[in-house]
């Protein structure tokens, strides 16, 4: 089965983690702030903070952000579950706002909507779906008009780019995952990256029990950190990104123009100035198709994925906190038609070919 997420392990990574592993130095160590650096470096942001996951790297970024109980933090349905989860942690108010059906990132026009009607906004989450960059000159233009923190959820976004800037270099904080499947990975990990001297002193007191020098700890913090080990495999990861990005961008313009005369499906599009990095390659189908569509490819070898079949104000504990259906009929509709198919950068010239050969040989009911 061609599989839709490989983690890519070689020679360097094994090199690294034995270094690790012979100095003894297992849990923090000099091999994660060289990752910091580097990845903060690599990403146009002048503070990183690597810690345990995508997750506690959201958390960090809304505490850094100063969010706190009772706060309104506007982000995107259609992500995830740990980004609107990331906004209780603080026990922040998440608000969503509906996404745009052609690039599944939240919509500006909605997003204005909200800002018009909620009063005290604190702060907006967006989220750069699949690794393409949300439309960032209408977003940092609400940004001055309406005055909010603007956080960035990059998990899925290593490398993406708007214009001159990557994602997660334009918002007061952003985090990124690294998890096995995602673009680079260390097993599990994140980073917080930041522009902000004091915000970066925080998040590194956020992440480590609230210390501050030697024993004393000033404010509430967790055990967020990332290990020497993971940082390890990051740094390796990390020079080869590029590499990989131009593998996966290649793979999906191959795809589109091998799907172009299909009308059953509709293919992703790069709207101008945005550097899609395609975490995903995310293509649509009929709702009553989806479940079919999927089965027919695995029976040829193929493996598919959908990233998400249920917004996150949908999920039961969302619906427990009093969130109801119909809020954001667009996400709605992409959460039932979505389909991700393989792209990463170890495909081989066969594996894409049976792809193609698969998705053009469906027939529908
Ligand atoms: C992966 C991911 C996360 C969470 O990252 P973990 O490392 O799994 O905690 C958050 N948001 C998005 C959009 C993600 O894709």
């Amino acid at each position: 089965m061609i599989s839709v997420a490989y983690p890519i392990i070689e020679k360097r990574e094994r090199q690294l983690i034995k270094e690790v592993l012979d100095s003894r130095m297992v849990a923090s160590g000099k091999y994660v702030a060289e990752f910091e650096q580097s990845f903060a470096k690599y990403s146009g942001a002048k503070f990183g903070i690597a810690n345990a996951n995508g997750t506690t790297s959201l958390h960090t970024a809304l505490l850094m952000c100063g969010i706190k109980p009772g706060d309104k933090v506007v982000t995107t349905p259609f992500s995830f579950i740990a980004t609107a989860n990331s906004i209780l942690f603080c026990g922040a108010k998440p608000v969503f706002a509906d996404i745009d059906p052609e690039t599944y990132n939240i919509d500006p026009v909605e997003l204005e909507k909200i800002l018009k009607k909620e009063k005290n906004v604190k702060a907006v989450l967006i989220v750069h779906l699949y690794g393409l960059s949300c439309d960032m000159d209408a977003i940092l233009k609400l940004k001055k008009k309406y005055k909010f923190k603007l956080i960035e959820d990059a998990c899925q976004a290593h490398g993406a780019g708007f214009k001159k800037k990557k994602a997660g270099s334009f918002g007061e904080a952003s985090a990124f995952s690294f998890y096995a499947t995602k673009n680079m990975m260390t097993g599990e990990g994140g980073i917080t990256l930041t522009n902000d001297a004091k915000m970066d002193k925080y998040g590194r007191q956020v992440i480590n029990h609230g210390r501050e020098g030697h024993s004393s700890h000033t404010v509430l913090g967790y055990n967020y950190r990332m290990t020497n080990i993971a940082a390890a495999i990051g740094i390796a990861q990390l020079e080869k990104l590029e590499g990989w990005i131009k593998k996966r961008i290649a793979n999906a313009s191959v795809y589109n123009e091998a799907f172009a005369d299909l009308d059953f499906i509709k293919t992703p599009i790069v709207p101008k100035n945005c550097r899609h990095v395609f975490h995903q390659y995310t293509i649509r189908i009929k709702p009553s198709e989806r479940e079919k569509f999927m089965k027919y490819l695995a029976d040829k070898g193929v493996g598919s994925g959908i990233y998400y079949n249920c917004v996150m104000y949908n999920q039961p504990y969302y619906k427990k906190l009093g969130y109801k259906a119909g809020l954001c009929p667009q996400a709605e509709q992409a959460a039932k038609e979505v389909v991700s198919l393989p792209v990463h950068p170890m495909l081989s010239k066969e594996d894409i070919k049976t792809v193609i050969n698969a998705v053009r040989s469906y027939k529908l009911s």
